[in-house]
């Protein structure tokens, strides 16, 4: 079929996720029909440098010759079988590979296929974890502590304990109670506060909302070190270490959702080694299978495990599952992605390429419409203000983050903003040069939009 053709079948059936369906008809997006390492190709032929990892999941880059030949291995075994009363190999293989690299403790994992569902799982097994040592704890131990502008997917529970403003109005009435702990991300303080005040003000927070809450509280979630979908906001050294210490004193279970920091973003595997964390739950997604196959995993403790054991005639099993857990294709796409880890020394390159993007960003630290650079490891935010003093945003309707991506886009360059966040996240395994031509060409397009724009 012909692009037009293609066009037209998708604007008339496929409904995008996220998307207002008049503006993406509008827009004539391209439509991708291959990779080719760290660029994607559309049915015209044109190529693009994927400059936010399909989604901040493609990790070596596509048509991987190793991925690749690991999922035709696979195939010529089986594509899929189920868990429940059957095991697999390639599920039993991943296990203990993932219990070898994350933190100490984290013994058992529990598999899904989205960001969503690992941190649903890992709420609704805290939630369990509670009844099942103490059934009365089932009728008090109702709430979750999360934090301000979190994000941890689209199923009722994460959205849930999530703080996007616009799926609490649409989604309000269906969600569980959660309580929500101040991000501690000065840039963004209300008035009244320096930046120190703000801080001091976060922790104190911290600190009285779960010595008031703790005894209602089934667990804590938190992604660790930067809220990505909030424009990669990025926590203050020590805050992570802060919660675990926190969390631990009050006896509430800490779920780190690793689904965006997790498998080398931040520069290290996990983004909790930074400080020395162990959460009691772990939840990874998006990279684990280099952005392949849709797999998640839910990891926990074997503390938290235990409190599941028992007799048939106990029923405090984890009740929960679905078709495509563990399913066979991703945990072999997976198994190869970790072991690409080891073969290509993609944290070596993570450090590298973070260095690269350090000193390109400092082009940008006087723009007169750049209001704050976050970065870490290869997670990029370039928040766009109208004004750098007041810290003041561009008119919503500008839409000036879409504006920078399409002139990238013009340019063969991927990107999809946050707001006025201009996102980058290259692939943890994309080289330095280019690392350097995605900085080209998004630092022009930003100058492009905000000209055609102010
Ligand atoms: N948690 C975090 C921190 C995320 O960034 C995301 C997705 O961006 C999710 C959970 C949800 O993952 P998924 O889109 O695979 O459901």
């Amino acid at each position: 079929m012909q692009s037009d053709e293609l066009r037209n079948i998708d604007n008339e059936h496929v409904w995008h996720p996220f998307t207002q369906m008049q503006g993406h008809r509008d827009e004539e997006v391209p439509i991708i029909e291959s990779g080719d390492g760290f660029f994607l190709i559309d049915t015209d032929g044109r190529s693009y440098l994927d400059g936010v990892s399909s989604l901040w999941c493609n990790v070596h880059g596509h048509r991987v010759p190793e991925l690749d030949q690991a999922i035709r291995a696979q195939l010529d075994q089986i594509a899929h079988s189920t868990l429940l009363g059957l095991a697999s190999v390639p599920s039993i293989e991943l296990a203990e590979e993932l219990v070898k690299r994350t933190p100490a403790d984290l013994t058992k994992v529990f598999y899904s296929d989205s960001g969503s569902t690992a941190v649903e799982i890992a709420l609704k097994m805290a939630f369990q974890y509670h009844a099942n040592k103490s059934p009365a704890d089932s009728q008090t131990r109702d709430l979750f502590a999360c934090m301000q502008h979190a994000y941890h997917g689209d199923t009722i529970g994460s959205v849930s304990v999530g703080g996007i403003s616009i799926f609490h109005q649409i989604f309000g009435k269906l969600l569980f109670e959660s309580v929500q702990i101040p991000c501690p991300v000065a840039y963004h303080r209300p008035e009244g506060y320096t930046e120190e005040s703000y801080l001091e003000f976060c922790f104190a927070e911290l600190e009285r909302l779960l010595a008031e809450n703790h005894e209602r509280l089934a667990a804590f979630v938190i992604e660790p070190l930067v809220q990505g979908a909030a424009g990669m906001l990025m926590h203050p050294a020590g805050y992570l270490k802060r919660v675990r210490e926190l969390t631990r004193q009050y006896g509430i279970p800490l779920i780190a959702d690793e689904v965006a920091v997790g498998l080398g973003r931040t520069g290290t595997m996990f983004a909790c080694e930074q400080e020395g964390v162990t959460p009691d739950f772990l939840c990874l997604a998006k990279g684990i299978t280099g952005g392949y196959l849709p797999l998640a995993v839910t990891m926990a403790t074997d503390e938290i495990a235990a409190a599941f054991e028992g007799a048939h005639t106990d029923y405090n099993a984890f009740y929960h599952g679905h078709t495509y857990t563990g399913n066979s294709l991703a945990c072999a796409a997976a198994l190869a992605t970790l072991k690409l880890f080891d073969e290509n020394r993609t944290l070596d390159n993570v450090r590298e390429t973070s260095a690269v993007l350090t000193q390109r960003l400092a082009e940008l630290k006087e723009h007169p419409y750049v209001g704050e650079i976050r970065h870490k490891g290869v997670m990029v935010g370039i928040e766009l203000v109208a004004d750098r003093e007041t810290r003041t945003a561009f008119p919503a309707e500008l839409r000036l983050g879409h504006q920078v991506t399409l002139a990238a886009r013009k340019n063969g360059v991927i990107v999809r903003p946050l707001g006025d966040v201009v996102i980058l996240m290259p692939a943890p395994g994309m080289p330095a040069e280019l690392v350097e031509q995605l900085c080209d060409t998004v630092f022009a397009a930003i100058d492009e939009a905000i000209q055609m724009q102010v």
